[in-house]
């Protein structure tokens, strides 16, 4: 048996939609600056106290807005040609959720006084961040604290914020200041201030303040207004890149004094500069005649309905189902809605990774929302469409055709310079058209498929049918040379076979959709044709390439080799590796992973279930047992697939550890990394553990599919999935699977090898073996 990285001990207490730090202990500040972090996708804010903290403190205060970025130049030690040149760097936007306490001659800070009866929580169910607690100050005024805030799901520009003080051993003057600071720095990565401020306004307890970055050229308005309790004057102040307002209040003992603040944000990328000031200043108004309880309403409105879909329900277990949920809302809070955003690989919860966008959309995020938002699935698929022209220009600066979509990127363009972990890696072409399958499997959008859907796929198709060879020395077969597969420690190796079998469902993705345009849409079909030059030789190309890819075997080992050279590298017990050694990316040189048989990440494991109808149950074990053994983890995009694919070979308690290595990442902060930012594919992976590990849901050929199991330790657990117009609820327990038909008329599935058909409102109990 495999030695299981140790989970490390909880730090929240388990409640299932609560995550709440009960004592304040500054030496985990940074991470918790992530962990209650909040976002809509749009705007996102780490969960830095409201007033700050002292400089002595390790702390990122960071607010974002998806999408927006800073260039700088790549700088290279060595010039090497065709590199990328730009580093693109979400912004950390001014910081508009400042709020201060101040007494006579005190001001309140969580490092002076005594605190007491403090807690912080974050409400899953609601998305809202709550922090209360006693304060007594070093003169020995006491007073009960409550912050409360929350950035809208129903308007993405919005945000909401409300301070409540309460003296309990005295009465005089309180100010409740609020500040917008538009002097801001980046924390990593950029060299220079992205932001310089080039307004502010004021009229009494509103303002607006606009930035604009120096080199990308894009203008963030920032407007805020407030509302006091009871009702005092509220004065404005304003300096070069700061506003200030100050609450005056006569407080008396016992008797509350609150102030809240309403934000507005909007970028040029999504409002014309001209009329970003006008727009953010009409929400903002808008939004505070309207009251803070009715933006919090709407807001909470929207996460019913997201959790009335999203919810995964275990009963047996409140750590994991505290995770799970956890998970949920921080995906939902990263993640773009808009079309011409994505969600980065930290979501909107810290700088690091630079908030760029990966294949960990496609291949990870996707899957997570695509039962239950499938919508959202869209907005993200559109994303890539935005882009498509930039991952031409990306294919024309390798010498390839079609198109090659770049590996970190916010505008489409390559941002990594590191080509060995980024250019490298072609099967991101193979991921999105993989994923613009599924999403039409599942809704039949064939709307999509016209307008944007086949043009991916026919320009990704065209890339693949360019980059291989047909070697003779392999049979004639089609083989493609110098790439990386998922697993990141091999790059540059030739037929990595993850990326074969990839590349050649997407080649027949893109003939399938010729198909179907050309019978259904010819009209579409001939504009798409000729607007992108392709000719029936072209097709059938793409026929031959696929039809003829290499897809590698050992016959000796029975196993599919991960790349021509895989077999043959160096023996190494990963066992035997000291912890500190682990993650071996940020411990040894580049050239001593690469010649150990030692992976990263989960590569032909990923295959095995992603293109799961293509290799038989034998197959699978053998990979598995082949490949487990190798493999590090060293990327949290891994464990979850080694549980998926130990699940279905029947490998229950390697399936269940390994789940258990990502539910709980960033909460019980396994990597102590977590205050980098959250680790959005492993959390979406997370779901993929119950939902396509523990009920073994697939969908081959348009049919879903389950081999429900339960884990030894839990009672029972319940999901939902919207499928073709149908949306089904999942419930297993030991007694079997019960199946109930939510919406739709009708849904068909396979139980085990059982074909079911349930109608509306229908429910049937089936026992959980084979049939
Ligand atoms: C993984 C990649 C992933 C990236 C961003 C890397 O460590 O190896 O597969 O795309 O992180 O999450």
């Amino acid at each position: 048996m495999r030695k299981f990285h140790q989970n490390r001990p909880s730090i929240y207490p388990f409640d299932p939609w609560k995550v709440v730090e009960t004592e304040f202990n500054p030496v985990y500040n940074h991470r918790n600056e992530a962990i209650f972090s909040l976002g809509n996708g749009y705007i996102g804010l780490r969960g830095t106290f409201e007033e700050g903290v002292p400089t002595s403190i390790p702390s990122t205060p960071g607010s974002y807005i998806n999408g927006f970025y800073e260039t700088e130049p790549i700088v290279y030690g060595e010039y090497m040609a065709k590199q990328p040149t730009e580093y693109q760097t979400m912004v950390n936007i001014m910081d508009w959720k400042g709020l201060k306490i101040l007494l006579d001659t005190e001001e309140f800070s969580m490092f002076s006084g005594t605190i007491e009866h403090y807690s912080r929580t974050l409400d899953l169910k609601d998305g809202v961040l709550r922090r209360q607690l006693t304060w007594t100050s070093p003169k020995g005024h006491c007073l009960e604290i409550k912050f409360e805030r929350f950035i809208s799901q129903a308007n993405r520009h919005l945000a909401f914020l409300r301070c409540s003080v309460t003296p309990l051993n005295f009465s005089g003057l309180n100010i409740l200041r609020s500040h917008v600071n538009g002097a801001v720095t980046n924390h990593h990565h950029l060299t220079k201030p992205a932001l310089k401020v080039i307004s502010t306004t004021l009229t009494n307890e509103s303002g607006m303040l606009v930035s604009r970055t120096a080199n990308s050229e894009m203008s963030v308005a920032c407007a805020v207004t407030h509302r006091a309790t009871p009702l005092t004057s509220i004065m404005g102040f304003t300096s070069a890149t700061c506003l200030d307002f100050l609450a005056r209040f006569e407080a008396k003992e016992g008797q509350m004094i609150r102030l809240e603040k309403f934000v507005a944000l909007s970028s040029s990328r999504e409002t014309a500069e001209e009329q970003l000031g006008n727009f953010v200043e009409r929400l903002v108004l808008r939004s505070a005649e309207n009251g803070y309880e009715w933006g919090k309403q709407n807001h909470v409105a929207f996460l019913k309905s997201y959790w009335d879909d999203t919810d995964v329900e275990i009963t047996g277990d409140v750590a994991l189902q505290q995770g799970l949920r956890f998970n949920a809302l921080q995906l939902l809070q990263s993640t773009g809605r808009d079309g011409k955003t994505n969600i980065a690989a930290k979501g909107l919860s810290g700088e690091y990774y630079e908030g760029h966008y990966f294949w960990d959309t496609e291949t990870y995020i996707n899957p997570f929302f695509l039962y239950s938002q499938p919508s959202l699935v869209r907005r993200l698929l559109e994303y890539r469409y935005s882009i498509l022209d930039a991952a031409r220009l990306n294919a024309k600066r390798m010498r390839d055709q079609g198109a090659l979509y770049s590996w970190r990127t916010i505008n489409g363009h390559e941002a990594s310079g590191n080509f060995l972990g980024s250019t490298v890696q072609y099967h991101i072409n193979a991921a999105v058209a993989y994923s613009i399958h599924k999403y039409l499997e599942a809704t039949d959008d064939i709307g999509f498929l016209v307008e944007m859907g086949a043009e991916i796929l026919f320009e990704t198709a065209r890339c693949w049918a360019h980059r291989g060879v047909f070697l003779a020395s392999r049979g004639g077969a089609y083989c493609i040379n110098e790439v990386c597969g998922p697993d990141e420690y091999k790059p540059g190796v030739n037929n990595n076979c993850y990326t074969n079998y990839m590349a050649q469902f997407n080649l027949r993705l893109a003939l399938e959709a010729r198909d179907r345009l050309s019978k259904d849409y010819p009209k579409d079909y001939a504009r798409l044709v000729q607007e992108l030059g392709i000719d029936e030789s072209e097709f059938a190309l793409w026929q031959e390439c696929a039809d003829h890819m290499y897809l590698p075997f050992d016959n000796n080992l029975g196993i599919h080799p991960q790349d021509d050279s895989f077999v043959d590298k160096d023996p190494i017990d990963i066992d035997s590796l000291s912890p500190e050694e682990i993650p071996l990316v940020g411990n040894w040189h580049p050239l001593v992973i690469w010649r150990y048989q030692v992976i990263k990440q989960a590569d032909v494991i990923l295959l095995l279930f992603l293109l799961g109808d293509q290799f038989n149950l034998a197959e699978k074990k053998a990979n598995f047992d082949y490949y487990e053994p190798k493999t590090t983890h060293d990327s949290s995009l891994s464990p979850a697939i080694y549980s998926i694919i130990a699940a279905e070979v029947g490998y229950h308690e390697f399936a269940y550890n390994y789940f258990l290595q990502t539910v709980r990442l960033d909460l019980d902060d396994y990597n102590r990394n977590a205050w980098q930012g959250l680790h959005t594919a492993c959390m979406a992976s997370s779901w993929m553990g119950v939902v396509n590990g523990f009920a073994g849901m697939r969908t081959y050929e348009g049919v879903l599919r389950f081999k429900p199991f339960v884990p030894q330790k839990w009672h029972s657990y319940r999901f939902k999935v919207k499928f073709r117009g149908t949306q089904l609820q999942v419930e297993v327990s030991a007694k079997g699977t019960s199946y109930r038909l939510l919406q739709g008329d009708a849904c068909s599935f396979y139980h085990f090898s059982q074909p079911v058909t349930l109608r509306l409102g229908e429910e049937l109990t089936l026992e959980n073996s084979h049939v």
